[in-house]
């Protein structure tokens, strides 16, 4: 069976050419700290699932910065499921971004849901991530595409590995050839997980395509003591690196508790990751 044309892929910018070697994505500014992503040793990604206050994350950032992470979740907007949900802090929390920067030197990723959260975003992050629930949002995709920031595309929970680097293309065909894809699990008939990681996807969109490709084993599982063993799987699966919600006290979060790694949690888990960093 055709699941998907590869000979339109072959034309797309996103495919990867015969002998073609993989993107390296820079990450940071000519002045500050700078980082690639694909190519090298992977990347660890974490922080909490969205900035709360401004003491906490500041301190978050510190202790995550000496346990060697190099980029970290400063979510603002949060695209909840449901409208009754923390909404993240919005606006108002762009200053926090600017003093955790100040104070650390830490690479900033930060979420952003429309046009305008974008260009408000942009000048405060240095990179900027479309989540799954925005991956079709062709608009967003074609005003990031005219950005200068490398942007993390986060696989749609219900796309297939083809849509997902459709999704990418309109970033590229914008003129932005900074996507950093990230696998973060689909929807499947299993109730035991939040979602379903799809470990072939990574191996998969390493043939197809020269974008790097990192995964995100808290939204996939939704289960605290899934993420180390999938990020295990993740990174041995050629992974250019892993994105891991973290939370100062994980019981208080106010969104995705279940999955957020203590300080402590994520210490094991970079020892049992090791290896492959
Ligand atoms: C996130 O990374 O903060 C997030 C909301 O993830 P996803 O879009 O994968 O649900
Ligand atoms: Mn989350």
């Amino acid at each position: 069976m055709n699941f998907f044309s590869e000979d339109k892929l072959s034309h797309m910018l996103v495919a990867r050419k015969p002998e073609q070697h993989g993107t390296s994505v820079c990450v940071g500014s000519a002045e500050g700290k700078k980082l690639f992503i694909g190519g090298g040793k992977p990347v660890v990604i974490a922080g909490p699932c969205a900035l709360e206050a401004e003491e906490e994350a500041l301190s978050l950032a510190k202790g995550l910065k000496e346990l060697g992470v190099s980029i970290f979740r400063a979510m603002l907007f949060k695209p909840r499921s449901s409208p009754y949900s923390f909404q993240g802090l919005g606006e108002a929390g762009l200053s926090i971004l600017d003093e955790i920067k100040k104070q650390t030197s830490l690479l900033l990723l930060s979420e952003v849901c429309s046009e305008r959260e974008a260009d408000l975003t942009a000048p405060h992050a240095d990179i900027l991530q479309i989540g799954t629930r925005n991956m079709s949002n062709f608009e967003l995709l074609k005003h990031v595409g005219r950005l200068n920031r490398p942007i993390v595309l986060k696989r749609g929970m219900g796309a297939s590995i083809i849509e997902w680097l459709n999704a990418a293309e309109y970033i590229l065909a914008e003129g932005n050839p900074n996507v950093i894809l990230c696998e973060r699990g689909i929807k499947t008939f299993e109730l035991y997980t939040r979602f379903t990681l799809d470990i072939s996807a990574i191996p998969a969109v390493k043939e197809l395509s020269h974008l790097p490709i990192i995964a995100d084993p808290s939204h996939a599982s939704g289960r605290r003591s899934l993420i180390t063993p999938l990020s295990r799987a993740i990174l041995a699966s050629g992974a250019d690196g892993l994105m891991v919600e973290v939370h100062q006290s994980p019981q208080n979060s106010l969104s995705d508790a279940k999955q957020a790694l203590s300080l402590n949690d994520f210490i094991e888990l970079k020892k049992s990751v090791q290896v492959f960093l």
